[in-house]
Protein backbone atom coordinates (compact mmCIF):
# COMPACT_ATOMS: atom_id res chain seq x y z
CA UNK A 1 0.00 0.00 0.00
CA UNK A 2 1.52 3.54 -0.88
CA UNK A 3 1.27 5.44 2.33
CA UNK A 4 1.42 9.01 0.08
CA UNK A 5 1.00 10.36 -3.53
CA UNK A 6 2.51 12.61 -5.45
CA UNK A 7 0.86 15.00 -8.26
CA UNK A 8 3.46 15.23 -11.21
CA UNK A 9 2.35 17.77 -13.94
CA UNK A 10 3.32 16.98 -17.18
CA UNK A 11 4.63 13.65 -19.03
CA UNK A 12 7.40 14.94 -20.78
CA UNK A 13 11.30 13.75 -19.76
CA UNK A 14 11.21 15.37 -16.38
CA UNK A 15 7.28 14.71 -15.40
CA UNK A 16 8.10 10.50 -16.38
CA UNK A 17 11.28 10.21 -14.98
CA UNK A 18 9.99 11.74 -11.46
CA UNK A 19 7.36 9.06 -10.92
CA UNK A 20 9.80 6.22 -12.36
CA UNK A 21 12.28 7.81 -9.77
CA UNK A 22 9.24 8.17 -6.69
CA UNK A 23 8.14 4.39 -7.71
CA UNK A 24 11.72 2.80 -7.54
CA UNK A 25 13.35 4.80 -4.66
CA UNK A 26 10.54 5.64 -2.40
CA UNK A 27 6.90 4.67 -1.40
CA UNK A 28 5.12 7.21 -3.00
CA UNK A 29 2.61 6.71 -6.02
CA UNK A 30 3.13 9.18 -8.27
CA UNK A 31 -0.01 10.41 -10.89
CA UNK A 32 1.00 12.31 -13.99
CA UNK A 33 -1.33 14.44 -15.27
CA UNK A 34 -0.75 15.28 -18.89
CA UNK A 35 -3.02 18.20 -21.00
CA UNK A 36 -2.42 16.62 -24.05
CA UNK A 37 -3.13 13.28 -25.32
CA UNK A 38 0.12 11.98 -25.86
CA UNK A 39 3.40 11.46 -23.79
CA UNK A 40 7.17 13.31 -24.22
CA UNK A 41 6.36 16.87 -24.31
CA UNK A 42 8.41 18.38 -26.77
CA UNK A 43 10.56 15.67 -27.13
CA UNK A 44 7.84 13.54 -28.52
CA UNK A 45 7.15 11.76 -32.16
CA UNK A 46 4.08 12.40 -33.85
CA UNK A 47 3.12 10.01 -36.75
CA UNK A 48 2.16 11.00 -40.29
CA UNK A 49 1.09 8.78 -43.34
CA UNK A 50 3.53 6.42 -41.85
CA UNK A 51 6.07 8.98 -41.50
CA UNK A 52 7.58 9.88 -38.26
CA UNK A 53 8.08 13.48 -36.97
CA UNK A 54 10.38 14.23 -33.88
CA UNK A 55 9.34 18.19 -33.72
CA UNK A 56 12.23 19.35 -32.89
CA UNK A 57 15.05 16.91 -33.81
CA UNK A 58 16.65 15.33 -30.69
CA UNK A 59 20.23 14.02 -30.04
CA UNK A 60 20.21 12.13 -27.26
CA UNK A 61 23.73 12.84 -24.85
CA UNK A 62 24.56 12.82 -21.34
CA UNK A 63 27.41 13.21 -19.31
CA UNK A 64 25.85 11.58 -16.69
CA UNK A 65 26.08 8.00 -16.00
CA UNK A 66 22.94 7.64 -14.66
CA UNK A 67 20.87 9.15 -17.21
CA UNK A 68 22.89 6.67 -19.93
CA UNK A 69 22.35 3.89 -18.31
CA UNK A 70 18.69 4.99 -17.27
CA UNK A 71 18.33 5.39 -21.23
CA UNK A 72 19.85 1.71 -21.75
CA UNK A 73 17.78 -0.16 -19.36
CA UNK A 74 14.60 1.14 -21.37
CA UNK A 75 15.99 0.45 -24.96
CA UNK A 76 19.32 -1.51 -25.83
CA UNK A 77 21.97 0.14 -27.74
CA UNK A 78 22.67 -1.19 -30.98
CA UNK A 79 24.37 -4.50 -32.09
CA UNK A 80 23.95 -4.93 -35.32
CA UNK A 81 23.88 -2.15 -38.89
CA UNK A 82 20.87 -0.30 -38.76
CA UNK A 83 18.81 -0.85 -42.68
CA UNK A 84 20.83 2.43 -44.48
CA UNK A 85 24.32 1.44 -43.13
CA UNK A 86 23.42 -2.41 -44.23
CA UNK A 87 22.89 -1.27 -47.40
CA UNK A 88 25.39 1.50 -47.96
CA UNK A 89 28.10 -0.99 -46.26
CA UNK A 90 28.69 1.79 -43.88
CA UNK A 91 30.51 2.03 -40.28
CA UNK A 92 28.79 1.46 -37.52
CA UNK A 93 29.30 2.02 -33.98
CA UNK A 94 28.04 -1.51 -32.30
CA UNK A 95 28.29 -2.87 -29.18
CA UNK A 96 28.20 -6.48 -28.35
CA UNK A 97 25.31 -8.24 -27.73
CA UNK A 98 23.00 -5.11 -28.58
CA UNK A 99 19.84 -5.21 -30.59
CA UNK A 100 19.18 -5.82 -34.02
CA UNK A 101 17.56 -2.46 -35.60
CA UNK A 102 16.20 -5.00 -38.71
CA UNK A 103 14.51 -7.45 -36.32
CA UNK A 104 13.42 -5.17 -33.28
CA UNK A 105 11.87 -1.92 -32.56
CA UNK A 106 12.96 -1.46 -29.24
CA UNK A 107 16.87 -0.21 -29.72
CA UNK A 108 18.84 3.02 -29.71
CA UNK A 109 20.68 3.50 -32.75
CA UNK A 110 24.26 5.00 -32.49
CA UNK A 111 23.74 7.73 -35.38
CA UNK A 112 26.30 9.79 -36.93
CA UNK A 113 26.20 13.54 -36.45
CA UNK A 114 26.18 16.14 -39.71
CA UNK A 115 25.02 19.33 -39.73
CA UNK A 116 25.89 22.90 -42.01
CA UNK A 117 25.01 26.18 -42.91
CA UNK A 118 23.21 26.48 -45.66
CA UNK A 119 23.76 30.61 -47.24
CA UNK A 120 23.80 31.89 -50.98
CA UNK A 121 22.91 28.60 -51.45
CA UNK A 122 26.29 27.08 -50.47
CA UNK A 123 27.13 24.63 -47.63
CA UNK A 124 29.52 26.07 -45.00
CA UNK A 125 30.61 24.51 -41.88
CA UNK A 126 28.91 24.61 -38.76
CA UNK A 127 29.96 26.46 -36.17
CA UNK A 128 31.07 28.54 -39.54
CA UNK A 129 35.32 28.05 -39.22
CA UNK A 130 37.70 29.64 -41.49
CA UNK A 131 37.70 26.45 -43.62
CA UNK A 132 39.54 26.51 -47.49
CA UNK A 133 35.27 26.00 -48.60
CA UNK A 134 34.69 28.99 -46.23
CA UNK A 135 36.89 31.01 -48.36
CA UNK A 136 35.88 29.83 -51.62
CA UNK A 137 32.18 29.83 -50.89
CA UNK A 138 32.45 33.62 -49.83
CA UNK A 139 35.26 34.54 -52.57
CA UNK A 140 38.59 36.11 -51.71
CA UNK A 141 37.88 39.91 -52.01
CA UNK A 142 34.60 39.04 -49.19
CA UNK A 143 37.18 36.90 -46.96
CA UNK A 144 39.67 39.88 -47.48
CA UNK A 145 36.92 42.32 -46.63
CA UNK A 146 35.99 39.90 -43.56
CA UNK A 147 40.00 40.06 -42.42
CA UNK A 148 39.73 43.78 -42.76
CA UNK A 149 36.71 44.31 -40.49
CA UNK A 150 38.02 41.88 -37.98
CA UNK A 151 41.39 43.73 -37.55
CA UNK A 152 39.47 47.02 -37.72
CA UNK A 153 37.29 45.87 -34.87
CA UNK A 154 40.42 44.54 -33.09
CA UNK A 155 41.99 47.89 -32.94
CA UNK A 156 38.76 49.73 -31.94
CA UNK A 157 36.88 48.36 -29.61
CA UNK A 158 33.65 49.20 -28.79
CA UNK A 159 31.88 49.91 -25.46
CA UNK A 160 29.73 46.24 -24.92
CA UNK A 161 26.52 47.17 -24.39
CA UNK A 162 25.02 44.71 -26.43
CA UNK A 163 25.08 41.37 -28.41
CA UNK A 164 26.09 43.58 -31.49
CA UNK A 165 28.97 45.23 -29.46
CA UNK A 166 30.27 41.62 -27.89
CA UNK A 167 30.15 39.95 -31.45
CA UNK A 168 31.33 43.02 -33.22
CA UNK A 169 34.62 43.45 -30.93
CA UNK A 170 35.09 38.96 -31.72
CA UNK A 171 33.86 38.78 -35.46
CA UNK A 172 34.20 41.84 -36.85
CA UNK A 173 31.17 43.88 -38.49
CA UNK A 174 31.90 41.95 -41.89
CA UNK A 175 31.23 38.46 -39.95
CA UNK A 176 28.78 39.50 -37.75
CA UNK A 177 26.77 40.82 -40.42
CA UNK A 178 27.09 37.68 -42.99
CA UNK A 179 26.65 35.28 -40.08
CA UNK A 180 25.54 36.37 -36.81
CA UNK A 181 23.18 39.36 -37.15
CA UNK A 182 19.98 37.58 -38.89
CA UNK A 183 20.14 34.48 -37.85
CA UNK A 184 20.10 35.65 -34.28
CA UNK A 185 17.37 37.95 -35.00
CA UNK A 186 15.24 34.58 -37.02
CA UNK A 187 15.88 32.48 -33.00
CA UNK A 188 15.48 35.00 -30.97
CA UNK A 189 12.89 37.35 -32.32
CA UNK A 190 14.88 40.50 -31.26
CA UNK A 191 17.90 41.91 -33.13
CA UNK A 192 21.48 41.50 -31.56
CA UNK A 193 21.26 45.43 -30.75
CA UNK A 194 18.20 44.55 -28.41
CA UNK A 195 19.82 41.95 -26.45
CA UNK A 196 22.54 42.52 -23.69
CA UNK A 197 26.29 42.00 -24.46
CA UNK A 198 25.89 39.65 -21.32
CA UNK A 199 24.19 37.38 -22.99
CA UNK A 200 26.90 36.45 -25.53
CA UNK A 201 29.40 35.72 -23.10
CA UNK A 202 27.36 33.05 -21.48
CA UNK A 203 26.71 31.67 -25.23
CA UNK A 204 29.47 32.36 -27.17
CA UNK A 205 32.01 31.33 -25.39
CA UNK A 206 35.56 30.23 -26.80
CA UNK A 207 34.71 31.36 -30.54
CA UNK A 208 36.51 34.07 -32.22
CA UNK A 209 38.03 34.81 -35.44
CA UNK A 210 41.43 34.88 -33.92
CA UNK A 211 40.94 31.01 -32.45
CA UNK A 212 38.98 30.41 -36.19
CA UNK A 213 42.62 32.06 -37.72
CA UNK A 214 44.56 29.15 -36.11
CA UNK A 215 42.92 26.44 -36.30
CA UNK A 216 42.78 26.90 -39.72
CA UNK A 217 46.39 27.18 -40.09
CA UNK A 218 46.17 23.82 -37.70
CA UNK A 219 43.93 22.61 -40.07
CA UNK A 220 44.87 23.26 -43.54
CA UNK A 221 48.90 22.80 -42.57
CA UNK A 222 48.94 20.57 -39.33
CA UNK A 223 46.93 16.98 -38.59
CA UNK A 224 45.00 15.53 -40.89
CA UNK A 225 41.90 16.10 -38.70
CA UNK A 226 39.67 19.00 -40.80
CA UNK A 227 41.10 18.25 -43.73
CA UNK A 228 38.64 15.53 -45.25
CA UNK A 229 34.96 15.74 -43.47
CA UNK A 230 35.87 14.25 -40.15
CA UNK A 231 35.28 17.88 -38.81
CA UNK A 232 31.95 17.58 -39.16
CA UNK A 233 31.26 14.19 -37.86
CA UNK A 234 30.24 13.32 -34.52
CA UNK A 235 27.55 11.20 -32.67
CA UNK A 236 24.23 10.88 -30.54
CA UNK A 237 22.12 7.62 -29.97
CA UNK A 238 18.84 7.88 -31.24
CA UNK A 239 15.68 5.64 -30.53
CA UNK A 240 14.91 3.59 -33.77
CA UNK A 241 11.33 5.66 -34.01
CA UNK A 242 12.54 9.13 -32.36
CA UNK A 243 12.40 10.21 -29.21
CA UNK A 244 8.95 10.10 -28.35
CA UNK A 245 9.44 6.23 -28.42
CA UNK A 246 11.74 6.55 -25.05
CA UNK A 247 8.98 8.39 -23.28
CA UNK A 248 5.89 5.87 -24.40
CA UNK A 249 8.19 3.40 -22.92
CA UNK A 250 9.07 4.97 -20.29
CA UNK A 251 5.24 5.92 -19.64
CA UNK A 252 4.35 2.35 -20.07
CA UNK A 253 7.47 1.33 -17.00
CA UNK A 254 5.89 4.07 -14.64
CA UNK A 255 2.34 2.18 -15.51
CA UNK A 256 3.85 -1.26 -15.28
CA UNK A 257 5.07 -0.52 -11.57
CA UNK A 258 1.90 1.10 -10.38
CA UNK A 259 1.38 4.84 -11.18
CA UNK A 260 -0.72 6.16 -13.01
CA UNK A 261 -0.51 8.56 -16.37
CA UNK A 262 -3.80 10.21 -17.14
CA UNK A 263 -3.75 11.94 -20.43
CA UNK A 264 -5.95 15.34 -21.52
CA UNK A 265 -6.10 16.33 -17.80
CA UNK A 266 -4.82 20.08 -18.20
CA UNK A 267 -4.02 21.15 -14.56
CA UNK A 268 -5.71 24.68 -14.42
CA UNK A 269 -5.06 25.76 -10.52
CA UNK A 270 -3.96 24.68 -6.46
CA UNK A 271 -5.30 25.45 -3.58
CA UNK A 272 -2.50 26.47 -1.29
CA UNK A 273 -3.25 26.68 2.22
CA UNK A 274 -1.61 29.39 5.20
CA UNK A 275 1.08 27.30 5.62
CA UNK A 276 1.99 27.54 2.08
CA UNK A 277 1.60 23.62 1.87
CA UNK A 278 -0.87 22.93 -1.50
CA UNK A 279 -3.22 20.89 -1.01
CA UNK A 280 -5.00 20.01 -4.21
CA UNK A 281 -5.01 20.64 -7.63
CA UNK A 282 -8.10 21.27 -10.05
CA UNK A 283 -7.92 19.46 -12.91
CA UNK A 284 -10.08 20.14 -16.26
CA UNK A 285 -10.55 16.33 -17.72
CA UNK A 286 -13.43 15.34 -20.44
CA UNK A 287 -15.54 13.97 -17.25
CA UNK A 288 -15.50 17.71 -16.37
CA UNK A 289 -12.85 19.68 -13.33
CA UNK A 290 -11.57 17.01 -10.68
CA UNK A 291 -9.95 18.24 -7.44
CA UNK A 292 -6.68 15.83 -7.31
CA UNK A 293 -5.69 15.70 -3.35
CA UNK A 294 -1.71 14.79 -2.72
CA UNK A 295 1.24 15.09 -0.46
CA UNK A 296 3.89 16.13 -3.13
CA UNK A 297 3.66 18.07 -6.46
CA UNK A 298 6.37 18.51 -9.34
CA UNK A 299 5.68 20.18 -11.59
CA UNK A 300 7.01 20.83 -15.32
CA UNK A 301 4.35 23.56 -16.26
CA UNK A 302 5.88 26.88 -17.47
CA UNK A 303 6.61 29.05 -14.55
CA UNK A 304 4.65 31.59 -15.99
CA UNK A 305 1.35 29.56 -15.98
CA UNK A 306 2.14 27.68 -12.55
CA UNK A 307 2.27 31.15 -11.29
CA UNK A 308 -1.08 32.08 -12.39
CA UNK A 309 -2.31 28.70 -11.05
CA UNK A 310 -0.85 29.18 -7.84
CA UNK A 311 -3.61 30.89 -6.00
CA UNK A 312 -2.69 32.87 -3.00
CA UNK A 313 0.76 31.26 -2.95
CA UNK A 314 2.70 34.08 -4.50
CA UNK A 315 2.40 38.05 -3.93
CA UNK A 316 1.89 40.50 -7.29
CA UNK A 317 5.79 40.97 -7.56
CA UNK A 318 6.08 37.66 -7.72
CA UNK A 319 3.42 36.89 -10.16
CA UNK A 320 4.38 39.98 -12.04
CA UNK A 321 7.93 38.48 -12.99
CA UNK A 322 6.48 35.15 -13.62
CA UNK A 323 4.32 36.80 -16.14
CA UNK A 324 6.96 38.75 -17.91
CA UNK A 325 9.53 35.71 -18.93
CA UNK A 326 9.48 35.80 -22.32
CA UNK A 327 9.76 32.46 -24.51
CA UNK A 328 9.97 32.14 -28.20
CA UNK A 329 7.44 29.81 -29.89
CA UNK A 330 8.25 27.08 -32.77
CA UNK A 331 6.17 25.80 -35.72
CA UNK A 332 7.66 22.59 -37.33
CA UNK A 333 6.13 21.32 -41.14
CA UNK A 334 6.78 17.92 -41.85
CA UNK A 335 6.89 17.66 -45.70
CA UNK A 336 7.41 14.60 -47.59
CA UNK A 337 8.91 15.08 -50.90
CA UNK A 338 10.35 12.81 -53.68
CA UNK A 339 13.61 13.69 -53.69
CA UNK A 340 16.01 16.42 -52.55
CA UNK A 341 17.51 18.88 -55.38
CA UNK A 342 20.67 19.44 -53.65
CA UNK A 343 23.16 17.57 -54.68
CA UNK A 344 25.46 15.25 -52.38
CA UNK A 345 29.14 16.43 -52.89
CA UNK A 346 30.31 14.97 -49.52
CA UNK A 347 32.14 11.55 -50.03
CA UNK A 348 29.78 10.32 -46.96
CA UNK A 349 26.38 7.58 -48.66
CA UNK A 350 23.42 8.08 -48.31
CA UNK A 351 20.07 6.19 -49.22
CA UNK A 352 18.81 8.11 -52.53
CA UNK A 353 22.34 9.73 -52.96
CA UNK A 354 20.66 13.10 -50.65
CA UNK A 355 22.90 15.52 -48.64
CA UNK A 356 24.19 13.55 -45.05
CA UNK A 357 23.04 16.24 -42.66
CA UNK A 358 20.78 15.78 -40.49
CA UNK A 359 19.64 19.11 -40.25
CA UNK A 360 20.82 22.13 -41.64
CA UNK A 361 20.79 26.01 -40.46
CA UNK A 362 19.07 28.09 -43.24
CA UNK A 363 20.83 31.47 -43.37
CA UNK A 364 19.33 32.49 -46.69
CA UNK A 365 18.02 36.02 -45.74
CA UNK A 366 15.45 36.35 -48.09
CA UNK A 367 13.35 33.43 -45.94
CA UNK A 368 11.70 32.60 -42.32
CA UNK A 369 12.58 29.04 -42.12
CA UNK A 370 15.19 28.67 -39.50
CA UNK A 371 16.36 25.31 -39.58
CA UNK A 372 15.90 21.85 -42.19
CA UNK A 373 15.82 18.20 -40.70
CA UNK A 374 16.34 15.36 -43.06
CA UNK A 375 14.64 12.47 -40.90
CA UNK A 376 15.74 10.10 -42.73
CA UNK A 377 19.84 10.77 -41.45
CA UNK A 378 18.16 10.55 -37.89
CA UNK A 379 17.15 7.29 -38.49
CA UNK A 380 16.08 5.10 -41.46
CA UNK A 381 13.04 3.79 -39.84
CA UNK A 382 11.20 6.91 -39.37
CA UNK A 383 10.64 7.13 -42.71
CA UNK A 384 7.63 4.72 -44.28
CA UNK A 385 9.51 5.08 -48.14
CA UNK A 386 13.21 5.54 -47.00
CA UNK A 387 14.92 4.73 -50.92
CA UNK A 388 12.36 6.63 -52.09
CA UNK A 389 11.25 9.75 -50.69
CA UNK A 390 12.43 12.25 -47.95
CA UNK A 391 11.41 13.42 -44.92
CA UNK A 392 11.47 16.86 -44.22
CA UNK A 393 10.92 18.97 -41.34
CA UNK A 394 10.85 22.84 -41.85
CA UNK A 395 11.45 24.80 -38.65
CA UNK A 396 10.31 28.14 -37.50
CA UNK A 397 11.02 30.52 -35.13
CA UNK A 398 7.84 32.43 -33.94
CA UNK A 399 5.95 34.49 -31.21
CA UNK A 400 2.35 32.92 -30.02
CA UNK A 401 -0.09 35.33 -31.79
CA UNK A 402 2.36 36.73 -34.55
CA UNK A 403 1.76 36.58 -38.05
CA UNK A 404 3.22 33.10 -38.29
CA UNK A 405 1.45 31.61 -35.61
CA UNK A 406 -2.06 32.62 -36.67
CA UNK A 407 -1.39 31.48 -40.54
CA UNK A 408 -3.82 28.52 -40.82
CA UNK A 409 -2.32 25.06 -41.03
CA UNK A 410 -2.78 24.75 -45.37
CA UNK A 411 -1.76 28.14 -45.68
CA UNK A 412 1.26 27.82 -43.49
CA UNK A 413 2.50 24.57 -45.43
CA UNK A 414 2.27 26.12 -48.56
CA UNK A 415 3.85 28.89 -47.87
CA UNK A 416 6.79 26.79 -46.29
CA UNK A 417 6.77 24.97 -49.55
CA UNK A 418 7.31 28.05 -51.18
CA UNK A 419 9.93 29.11 -48.83
CA UNK A 420 12.41 25.50 -49.51
CA UNK A 421 11.63 25.66 -53.03
CA UNK A 422 12.69 29.33 -53.95
CA UNK A 423 15.93 28.61 -52.45
CA UNK A 424 16.29 25.57 -54.43
CA UNK A 425 16.16 22.82 -52.17
CA UNK A 426 13.47 21.06 -53.95
CA UNK A 427 11.23 21.24 -57.13
CA UNK A 428 7.87 22.20 -56.12
CA UNK A 429 6.42 19.52 -58.11
CA UNK A 430 8.62 16.64 -56.00
CA UNK A 431 6.07 18.22 -52.74
CA UNK A 432 4.00 15.16 -52.27
CA UNK A 433 2.30 16.15 -48.95
CA UNK A 434 2.69 17.96 -45.47
CA UNK A 435 1.61 18.51 -42.01
CA UNK A 436 1.96 21.24 -39.32
CA UNK A 437 2.73 21.23 -35.41
CA UNK A 438 2.93 23.91 -33.35
CA UNK A 439 5.21 23.81 -30.47
CA UNK A 440 4.01 27.06 -28.01
CA UNK A 441 7.16 27.85 -24.98
CA UNK A 442 9.69 25.70 -27.36
CA UNK A 443 12.29 28.06 -25.89
CA UNK A 444 12.44 29.98 -22.20
CA UNK A 445 14.34 32.92 -23.03
CA UNK A 446 16.62 34.93 -20.66
CA UNK A 447 15.56 38.68 -21.52
CA UNK A 448 12.84 40.89 -19.49
CA UNK A 449 11.88 40.01 -15.99
CA UNK A 450 14.18 36.89 -15.83
CA UNK A 451 16.72 39.11 -14.32
CA UNK A 452 14.81 38.96 -11.20
CA UNK A 453 13.99 35.32 -11.52
CA UNK A 454 16.04 34.54 -8.27
CA UNK A 455 12.89 35.71 -5.87
CA UNK A 456 10.33 33.94 -7.83
CA UNK A 457 12.69 30.58 -7.81
CA UNK A 458 12.64 31.72 -3.46
CA UNK A 459 9.45 32.27 -3.20
CA UNK A 460 8.60 28.98 -5.03
CA UNK A 461 10.60 27.09 -2.46
CA UNK A 462 8.69 28.27 0.21
CA UNK A 463 5.77 26.56 -1.16
CA UNK A 464 6.47 23.60 1.35
CA UNK A 465 5.89 20.77 -1.05
CA UNK A 466 6.13 21.62 -4.35
CA UNK A 467 9.40 20.99 -6.86
CA UNK A 468 9.31 22.94 -10.08
CA UNK A 469 11.56 20.53 -12.71
CA UNK A 470 12.18 20.22 -15.95
CA UNK A 471 12.17 22.83 -19.15
CA UNK A 472 9.94 25.35 -18.92
CA UNK A 473 9.27 24.13 -15.20
CA UNK A 474 12.24 25.92 -14.19
CA UNK A 475 12.73 28.75 -17.08
CA UNK A 476 16.00 27.07 -18.11
CA UNK A 477 17.70 25.75 -21.27
CA UNK A 478 17.72 22.45 -19.99
CA UNK A 479 18.46 19.48 -22.94
CA UNK A 480 16.39 16.13 -21.75
CA UNK A 481 19.13 14.95 -19.97
CA UNK A 482 19.36 18.00 -17.69
CA UNK A 483 15.69 17.74 -17.14
CA UNK A 484 15.77 14.28 -16.22
CA UNK A 485 18.16 15.21 -13.46
CA UNK A 486 16.15 17.93 -12.40
CA UNK A 487 13.39 15.05 -11.67
CA UNK A 488 16.21 13.12 -10.05
CA UNK A 489 17.24 15.90 -7.23
CA UNK A 490 13.88 16.38 -6.38
CA UNK A 491 12.82 12.71 -5.57
CA UNK A 492 16.14 12.96 -3.51
CA UNK A 493 14.90 16.23 -2.28
CA UNK A 494 11.34 14.81 -1.24
CA UNK A 495 13.69 11.47 0.29
CA UNK A 496 15.83 14.30 2.22
CA UNK A 497 18.87 13.48 0.66
CA UNK A 498 18.98 16.84 -1.35
CA UNK A 499 18.12 20.10 -0.73
CA UNK A 500 15.16 21.62 -2.38
CA UNK A 501 17.31 25.29 -3.05
CA UNK A 502 19.87 22.71 -4.70
CA UNK A 503 17.44 21.26 -7.39
CA UNK A 504 17.46 24.90 -9.20
CA UNK A 505 21.70 24.33 -9.69
CA UNK A 506 21.30 21.28 -12.08
CA UNK A 507 22.88 22.47 -15.35
CA UNK A 508 23.75 25.93 -13.88
CA UNK A 509 27.41 25.91 -13.96
CA UNK A 510 27.67 27.29 -17.31
CA UNK A 511 24.23 29.32 -16.54
CA UNK A 512 25.01 30.65 -13.82
CA UNK A 513 26.39 33.54 -15.76
CA UNK A 514 23.19 33.84 -18.16
CA UNK A 515 21.30 35.03 -14.50
CA UNK A 516 22.39 39.06 -14.91
CA UNK A 517 24.17 40.41 -12.26
CA UNK A 518 22.59 43.53 -11.10
C1 LIG B 1 13.70 22.65 -31.14
C2 LIG B 1 14.21 21.89 -29.95
C3 LIG B 1 15.26 20.99 -30.09
C4 LIG B 1 15.74 20.29 -28.98
N1 LIG B 1 16.77 19.42 -29.16
C5 LIG B 1 17.24 18.72 -28.11
C6 LIG B 1 18.29 17.78 -28.27
O1 LIG B 1 18.82 17.61 -29.38
N2 LIG B 1 18.70 17.06 -27.19
C7 LIG B 1 18.12 17.24 -25.96
O2 LIG B 1 18.52 16.54 -25.02
N3 LIG B 1 17.14 18.13 -25.77
C8 LIG B 1 16.68 18.87 -26.80
N4 LIG B 1 15.66 19.77 -26.62
C9 LIG B 1 15.14 19.99 -25.26
C10 LIG B 1 14.05 19.00 -24.86
O3 LIG B 1 12.98 19.09 -25.77
C11 LIG B 1 13.59 19.34 -23.45
O4 LIG B 1 14.70 19.35 -22.59
C12 LIG B 1 12.61 18.36 -22.84
O5 LIG B 1 11.53 18.03 -23.66
C13 LIG B 1 12.09 18.98 -21.55
O6 LIG B 1 11.35 18.05 -20.84
P1 LIG B 1 10.27 18.54 -19.78
O7 LIG B 1 9.60 17.33 -19.29
O8 LIG B 1 10.89 19.46 -18.82
O9 LIG B 1 9.27 19.48 -20.60
P2 LIG B 1 8.33 19.24 -21.82
O10 LIG B 1 8.94 18.35 -22.82
O11 LIG B 1 7.93 20.61 -22.24
O12 LIG B 1 7.08 18.52 -21.18
C14 LIG B 1 6.21 19.19 -20.31
C15 LIG B 1 4.84 18.53 -20.39
O13 LIG B 1 3.98 19.19 -19.46
C16 LIG B 1 2.70 19.30 -20.06
N5 LIG B 1 1.97 20.39 -19.38
C17 LIG B 1 2.24 21.71 -19.39
N6 LIG B 1 1.33 22.38 -18.68
C18 LIG B 1 0.48 21.47 -18.18
C19 LIG B 1 -0.66 21.56 -17.38
N7 LIG B 1 -1.12 22.72 -16.92
N8 LIG B 1 -1.31 20.41 -17.04
C20 LIG B 1 -0.88 19.20 -17.50
N9 LIG B 1 0.20 19.07 -18.29
C21 LIG B 1 0.88 20.19 -18.62
C22 LIG B 1 3.01 19.59 -21.51
O14 LIG B 1 1.91 19.30 -22.35
C23 LIG B 1 4.19 18.67 -21.75
O15 LIG B 1 3.80 17.41 -22.22
C24 LIG B 1 15.17 20.50 -27.70
C25 LIG B 1 14.11 21.41 -27.57
C26 LIG B 1 13.63 22.10 -28.67
C27 LIG B 1 12.51 23.08 -28.51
Amino acid sequence: MHKKHAIIIGAGPAGLTAAYYLLKHTDIKPIVLEKENFVGGISRTMNFEGNRMDVGGHRFFSKDENILKLWNELLPAQGAPALDDKILGRESVLVDGGANPEEVDEVFLNRRRVSRIFYRRKFFSYPISLSLQTILNLGLVEMISIGASFLKAKFSQREEKTLEDFMVNRFGQKLYETFFRDYTTKVWGRTPQEIGADWGAQRIKGLSLGKTIVDFFKKTFGSKEGAGETSLIERFYYPKFGPGQLWEKLADEVKKLGGEVLLSSNVKSFHVDANKIIKSARVETAAGMLTFPADYFLSTMPLKELADALDDGLNLRQITIARGLPYRDFITVGLLVNKLKLKNLTKIKTLGDIVPDCWIYIQEPSVKLGRLQIFNNWSPYMVAAPENSVWLGLEYFCTEGDELWQMNSEDFINFAAKELTSIGIVDAEDVRSGVQVKVPKAYPAYFDTYENISELRGALDEIQNLYCIGRNGQHRYNNMDHSMLTAIAAVCAIAGKFSKADIWKINAEKNYHEEKKS
